[in-house]
């Protein structure tokens, strides 16, 4: 029994060995969990002598029961190794019996099958176990993945991660510097802040002043506001009585003229003023008694209106060959201005004459006599820069521009024109001639300003608007240098020649729709002087003859003009002289007229002096019809 046993013990002991052997015996392939490695040679060395041991035994329990009888006398230390299951129990067994070597062969038969028996369950269980293990493995393969998978994912989400956290510490740093900015934004502001709060606070302290001050003004105010309301009625009730008063003031206006115009009348639409000019320095003292300027009938403060001149005539003798005495010549006209009447003294007798012009009446005033009688001086006055010196036109325009100023403020507005030519030789020249022209005076001509036009104009000459006594002084200025470039060695041009300076006055009252318009004539005649016939003609004096009676037929067609226009005849002889041509529109029916008779002071020129006197006389015997206004 011990020894029946045994091999349960063994069996039992070796398990894990014998199972370790079965697997690697039949289930050789399945590698992978068992591996036939050198190493390992310690589990397959229990099968390897337990294997061959049984099916040892078995072919020898087979090969004895067949060769027993063959070989009895076989030792029992050469017959094949008993089965070391049964150890040396088979050995133990006599030969001879069978029996028990059978029931051994049984018993090992028997527990090989056990142990077959629970090799294949164990095979079985390790089957599964290897199942399971397979399926754990499948199941782990299959987590495995999904964890990479997952990995992956978190990997990318963690780049994702990565990048996002790099972009939002790029945005962290901008969010800083611009926090950096703002912070110091917000200190700017701050402060300004601080220095706008202060401003309110000084804001409101003005405010509360001004609404104090508002407060007070709206008080004034409501008492000022009646005060208003009453002066705006007194307003209204002022501009109807001043609309009221221009009215009457504009209705005086036209009756000032009418009646200045009827005193122009009265006085004489031609006048004659006679002025002798005082002895230069230089010249001989005349006799006494030459000249003598016989009070008026008032008495010595009556403006001398006669002129007396004493010649001795050398030539005339009495019978007892003792000189002849003087002749007195008696000449009397409208004024006379003995020598030491001033410039603005002739100029205030004149001026309301010269207003005429203003109000639409052709105005002309001419300077006649000899030359060096002071006809210039009368007109455009001394040596420039002397005030009191200053000559008519000068003043006569000063005048004129005084009034338009005047006249303004009734709602009048004026203009001015002025041109100055010069008549030589029956020749126009224009005397404010500029540039290349000065001095030459280019080719003019009187024609009509246009197609059935009264208005007469020069050609070629300028006409300058002046609106200032300091543009007329520049164009009296630029007449004496036009005059002193033409002046020749042989003769004084200018003393041969007319000056006419012309002034186109233009009003008008666009408030009443009235408009006025007239010339001024101021005319610095040539020298009066004739040549004494009785001279021998050199070819010096022929030319000079020649223009002389030029002029002599020019100042001869004036007197016969004014002698024409006195008797109204039907012809009027303007066309025989340039100067009358050039005057027309100035002289006759709706003109006014003043002509001065500039006498020398000396005896030697006593002669030169009646022969100018003696035309004066005539002219200012004519009485010119009575003049219209040229109005509209
Ligand atoms: P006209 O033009 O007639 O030839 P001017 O006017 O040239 O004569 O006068 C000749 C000179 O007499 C000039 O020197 C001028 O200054 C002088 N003269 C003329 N009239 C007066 C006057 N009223 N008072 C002072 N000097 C005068
Ligand atoms: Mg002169």
């Amino acid at each position: 029994m011990e020894d029946v046993l045994e091999p349960e013990k063994k069996r039992t002991r070796g398990l894990g060995t014998v199972t370790k052997f079965a697997i690697s015996h039949h289930r050789a392939p399945v590698g992978t969990t068992v591996p036939q490695t050198q190493g390992q040679a310690a589990a397959p060395k229990v099968p390897k002598k337990t294997g061959p041991r049984c099916s040892t035994a078995v072919a020898s329990v087979l090969k004895n029961q067949k060769a027993a009888p063959a070989a009895p006398a076989q030792k029992p230390g050469t017959t094949a190794a008993p089965p070391k299951l049964g150890g040396k129990k088979p050995s133990k067994r006599p030969g001879w019996d069978l029996k028990g070597q059978l029931s051994d062969l049984n018993a090992e038969l028997k527990c090989y099958r056990e142990r077959t028996q629970t090799l294949d369950q164990e095979n079985q269980q390790l089957r599964d176990q290897l199942r399971e293990a397979q399926q754990q493995a499948t199941a782990l393969g299959a987590e495995r993945r999904t964890l990479e998978g997952e990995l992956a994912r978190v990997r990318a989400q963690a780049e994702q991660g990565q990048q996002e956290l790099g972009n939002l510490s790029a945005r962290v740093l901008e969010l800083e510097e611009r926090l950096g900015t703002q912070e110091g934004l917000v200190q700017e502001l701050q402060k300004e802040q601080l220095g706008l709060q202060a401003e309110r606070r000084e804001l409101t302290t003005r405010l509360e002043e001004q609404e104090r001050r508002l407060q007070t003004s709206e008080a004034a105010l409501s008492g000022s506001q009646a005060e208003v309301a009453s002066l705006r009625q007194e307003a209204a009730a002022q501009a109807t009585l001043l609309a009221e008063r221009g009215e009457r003031l504009h209705g005086l206006e036209m009756e000032r003229r009418r009646l200045h115009n009827q005193l122009q009348e009265l006085k004489g639409n031609i006048r004659v003023f006679c002025r002798v000019r005082p002895v230069l320095p230089g010249e001989p003292t005349p006799p006494p008694g030459f000249l003598l300027f016989p009070s008026g009938p008032a008495g010595p403060s009556d403006p001398p209106t006669h002129v007396s001149v004493l010649r001795c005539d050398e030539r005339r003798g009495t019978l007892s060959g003792a000189p002849a005495p003087p002749t007195r010549h008696d000449f009397s006209f409208d004024r006379v201005f003995p020598p030491g009447s001033g410039q603005d003294e002739v100029f205030e007798e004149i001026a309301m004459l010269v207003q005429s012009a203003l109000d639409g009446y052709p105005v002309c005033i001419f300077a006649y006599g000899q030359t060096g009688s002071g006809k210039t001086f009368t007109m455009e006055g001394g040596p420039a820069g002397d005030p009191q010196a200053e000559g008519l036109i000068p003043r006569a325009l000063r005048h004129l521009f005084s009034i338009a100023q005047e006249l303004s403020g009734q709602g009048w507005t004026y203009s001015f024109v002025a041109s100055y030519v010069e008549i030589y030789n029956e020749t126009v020249r224009d005397l404010l001639a500029t540039g290349t022209r000065k001095g030459q005076g280019g080719e003019c001509e009187i024609r009509r300003a246009g197609p059935g036009s009264e208005e007469l104009t020069v050609t070629n000459a300028r006409y300058v608007p002046v609106s200032c006594e300091k543009e007329v002084e520049t164009l009296l200025l630029l007449a004496r240098q036009n005059r002193a470039v033409a002046r020749t060695a042989q003769n004084e041009r200018s003393s041969r020649s007319h000056s006419v300076f012309q002034l186109q006055i233009s009003g008008e009252h666009a408030g009443r729709g009235v408009q006025c318009a007239a010339p001024l004539n101021l005319v610095d005649l040539a020298g009066s002087e004739r040549l004494d016939p009785g001279l021998a003609l050199g070819p010096g004096e022929r030319e000079r003859l020649r223009e002389t009676q030029a002029i002599n037929s020019s100042l001869s067609t004036l007197g016969l003009v004014i002698m024409a226009l006195s008797n109204k005849e039907s012809h009027v002889p303007y066309r025989n002289s340039k100067l009358t041509y050039l005057l027309q529109n100035s002289l006759g029916g709706s003109a006014k007229m003043l002509m001065f008779v500039n006498i020398s002071p000396l005896e030697e020129n006593v002669s030169e002096s009646l022969n100018s006197l003696r035309f004066a006389s005539k002219v200012n015997q004519c009485v010119i019809g009575t003049a219209q206004a040229n109005r509209k």
